[in-house]
């Protein structure tokens, strides 16, 4: 029993673990040479409703990388605007202790191994191929899963940002992202709201040696620092273009949020270098992610797979999907969730047994329902959905799924009937 999990993304990372741990051969392939995707410069975790998705996941017995992010949480219990009980991961410091934990769990994980085309036929997957430098490779396997995210290549953020922006993506040195999906011939879905195309990632960071010592020690304190612009010094509009909508609140606008990653994370899209070092303070201020954070970010939420709520993706029988590319879910737990259930179900279905569905008395469940119902049946394609706020915190707090009570969540999960189900055996 050989799954074959491509991207190695937090959502590839929780689907490669989970296959693992239901005792298949897994193969975890990543184009880069490092894993993690998005989440090298991500780190919050837990912040709002991200509590109660990760206090699920851990009754339900795939909460390791949880685990994982807390001990190497930098901060706990912050708040920030609109944020709660969030803590932040150390970005530096997260990747290799990930990768050493899968390698431990039996995963063997392939870096700098891009796939670049599928060999199907009659619906079902063989096998995907790949070019490591110059070498072709070919990955077969029993059931596969899409986790390439969302985000870049060049192209993209070329036609529908401000360009390229030299992200931790590096697209340039390792080849842009490619759909296993699409190259299956599925027909993907892609974000847009109005004539944006996509959205713009919501966050940069600073060098923290670039920045007055004096801010650089309250971050480093309290793991939160917000500076007051004045209003000439705001622009306007710009929250507008983020994917992540739990940011798109005026107090982003108003004011630097600067929260402590290990590097300074700048909770804005992009904000001109020359206009940031007006502001006291910041006048040595440099990018450290993205190279060109003055000018842009990269484009996400281009290629989403069309995918039941067992996350196998519709059309074909061996190809499950995680993260963002099971739609427009963002953040690294939506990401670890839905990994989790897709590793779980790519072994069900190598077994040919019934795949699992979440029910909607839990958090997680009900997202990856309703998101799917959002995209799906409502044609909903303008709207970003996250545990940590906006659309979907509320649903979670109008359907009173929103706790942080530890025994409570424990509790749901029981009369679920769902506790350590993705323990392994
Ligand atoms: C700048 C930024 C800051 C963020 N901050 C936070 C935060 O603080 N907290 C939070 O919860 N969320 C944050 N997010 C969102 C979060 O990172 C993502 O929604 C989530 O981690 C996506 O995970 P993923 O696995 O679906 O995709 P990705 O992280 O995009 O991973 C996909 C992986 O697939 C690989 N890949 C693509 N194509 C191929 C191929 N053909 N062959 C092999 N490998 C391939 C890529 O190299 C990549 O490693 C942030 C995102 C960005 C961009």
């Amino acid at each position: 029993m050989k799954i074959i999990v491509i991207g190695g993304g937090w959502s590839g990372c929780a689907a490669a673990l989970a296959a693992s741990k239901q005792g298949a051969e897994v193969v975890l392939i990543e184009r880069t040479d490092m894993l993690l995707g998005t989440g090298l410069v991500g780190g919050i975790m837990r912040n709002n409703g991200r509590f109660t998705a990760a206090e699920e996941m851990l009754a339900m017995g795939g909460g390791e990388l949880f685990a994982l992010t807390d001990q190497n949480s930098l901060h706990r219990q912050i708040e920030f605007p609109g944020h709660r009980h969030a803590s932040l991961y150390n970005v530096a410091r997260m990747e290799p202790v990930v990768h050493r934990f899968l390698l431990s769990k039996g995963v063997a994980v392939r870096c700098r191994t891009r796939i670049t085309d599928v060999d199907a036929a009659d619906g079902r997957l063989r096998a995907v191929l790949a070019r490591q430098g110059e070498e072709a490779m070919r990955y077969e396997g029993d059931v596969f899963i899409d986790t390439t995210g969302t985000a870049g290549g060049p192209a993209n953020c070329n036609k529908y940002g401000n360009g390229c922006a030299m992200c931790i993506l590096r697209c340039h040195s390792f080849g842009g992202r490619v759909s296993v999906a699409a190259k299956a011939g599925v027909k993907e879905m892609i974000g847009r709201k109005g004539d944006q195309i996509g959205a713009m990632s919501g966050s940069c960071k600073l060098l923290k040696e670039s920045l007055d010592p004096r801010i650089v020690a309250d971050l480093d304190r309290t793991g939160v620092t917000v500076v007051p612009l004045p209003p000439a010094k705001q622009l306007k509009g710009k929250l507008a273009l983020k994917c992540c909508q739990q940011y798109a609140i005026p107090e982003f606008e108003q004011n630097i949020v600067l929260l402590n990653t290990g590097h300074a994370k700048l909770m804005t899209p992009f904000f001109p270098l020359e206009l940031l070092r007006e502001v006291p303070g910041f006048e040595n201020a440099r990018y450290e992610d993205p190279y060109a954070g003055g000018l842009g970010n990269s484009i996400r939420y281009i290629g989403m797979a069309p995918r039941d709520n067992a996350l196998k993706v519709e059309g074909l029988d061996n190809l499950y999907c995680a993260g963002e590319k099971a739609g427009l879910l963002v953040g690294h737990t939506e990401a670890i969730c839905t990994g989790t259930l897709a590793g779980y179900n790519a072994v069900k279905t190598a077994r040919r047994e019934k795949p699992l569905v979440l029910p909607d008395s839990l958090a997680v469940g009900d997202a990856i329902g309703f998101v799917r119902s959002q995209m799906r049946e409502e044609g909903i394609l303008s709207l970003k959905y996250t545990f940590s706020g906006s659309v979907y915190f509320e649903r979670m707090k109008a359907r009173n799924l929103y706790t942080t009570e530890e025994k409570t969540i424990r509790e749901r999960v029981h009369a679920a009937g769902f506790s350590e189900v993705f323990a392994g055996r």
